[in-house]
């Protein structure tokens, strides 16, 4: 169940709701909207439910969603939300590229790969530093050094930057420096890593988790939503099946039914679900035609020497004239590319 909030509902009155809900043995979760404050009720339902809760001051309505995940659900929220990542919106109005090296591995590719990414039209750039890698021996990223390097490429060009968070204790010096932090999909049931998150004054991209079903994606979503952070968008990175000849199975359906049930822009990440160079392209269109709010794409100036995701990244010219094709087709679908 969640309580909604009038807009001009004050501190006290969110308070007062939240201490009926403690009363009633239960827990309130508060999430800041834009325009409303809602309350999400965790405990005995039965409890809730002989509460009048219209009667309180400052509450608007009351939704009660039977659904594993409440905050992030369409029900509560008819209209897809847009998140901002630097000033860049992420949502249904708009079509987004976000592209850049799969991993920070110095100034000079980091540089290149942004140039181009920029040239195709992007308006994010991701680059990592820290890579959740399966194998120990394989590069982990430059860490705080990548950070560095990030942060200048944001100065020199003014565009935003999203990146990974494997671990607890990088989550507030990541909050502090990029505008969305990403969790990738080995971690995308880490519940504490999601719950610290959800603490982060920045956005939060939620890639699938590549064994995971909409619904537990959008539980995980949840666990973020409910420690206050509403800023979230969903990221289809292609599930594992028995399919060997793609590194995943991208699931454009996954992506559709996501955006169905939940308020949140969903996005499409097509390198890591193909894996390779040129299906990148063919994937991307297809997402974009399907409605995807964005699509995140890996570029390398030289992916022969790549330290990660060589196979998959797309080279300058390639991302360029893929960002060509992804402009026309969305306004064949009725959106403009972000610019
Ligand atoms: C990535 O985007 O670099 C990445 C590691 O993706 P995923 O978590 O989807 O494998
Ligand atoms: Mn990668």
């Amino acid at each position: 169940m969640v309580v909604v909030m009038k807009q001009d509902a004050t501190e006290s009155d969110i308070e007062a709701v939240s201490e009926r809900v403690r009363g009633a043995g239960g827990e309130a979760f508060v999430s800041r909207g834009a325009v409303h404050t809602i309350v999400g009720l965790v405990g005995d339902t039965d409890r809730f439910q002989a509460i009048d809760w219209k009667q309180m001051q400052g509450v608007d309505h009351v939704i009660r969603i039977g659904k594993p995940y409440k905050m992030v659900a369409r029900d509560l929220h008819p209209e897809t939300t847009t998140v901002k990542v630097g000033t860049t919106p992420v949502g249904r109005d708009t079509f987004t590229l976000i592209a850049g090296p799969c991993a920070v591995e110095s100034m000079e590719q980091t540089v290149a790969a942004v140039e181009a990414s920029r040239a195709a039209g992007a308006t994010i750039v991701r680059g990592d530093v820290y890579k959740p890698r399966t194998s120990p021996y394989s590069f982990q990223g430059l860490g705080e050094e990548g950070l560095a390097i990030l942060e200048e490429v944001r100065r020199q060009t003014g565009l935003p930057f999203i990146v990974e968070v494997v671990d607890l204790n990088q989550v507030e010096g990541v909050a502090e420096v990029a505008d969305c932090i990403r969790i990738g999909t080995r971690n995308a049931q880490n519940f504490e890593l999601l719950k610290e998150v959800g603490l982060a004054k920045k956005p939060v991209m939620l890639k699938r988790g590549l064994a995971m079903t909409i619904d537990e994606w959008l539980q995980a979503a949840e666990y973020v939503a409910q420690r206050g952070n509403s800023e979230i968008i969903l990221c289809e990175r292609g599930i594992r099946t028995f399919e060997p000849a793609t590194r995943n199975t991208l699931d454009l359906a996954g992506m559709a039914v996501a955006q169905y049930e939940s308020h949140l822009p969903v996005i499409v990440d097509p390198s890591h679900a193909v894996g390779k160079r040129h299906l990148v392209a063919a994937m991307a269109k297809a997402a974009v035609a399907a409605g995807a709010d964005a699509v995140m794409i890996d570029v390398h100036p030289n992916p022969e020497e790549a330290m990660v995701d060589g196979a998959q990244a797309l080279l300058p010219h390639e991302v360029v004239e893929l960002g060509e094709q992804l402009a026309a087709i969305a306004a064949a679908v009725g959106r403009a590319m972000n610019r």
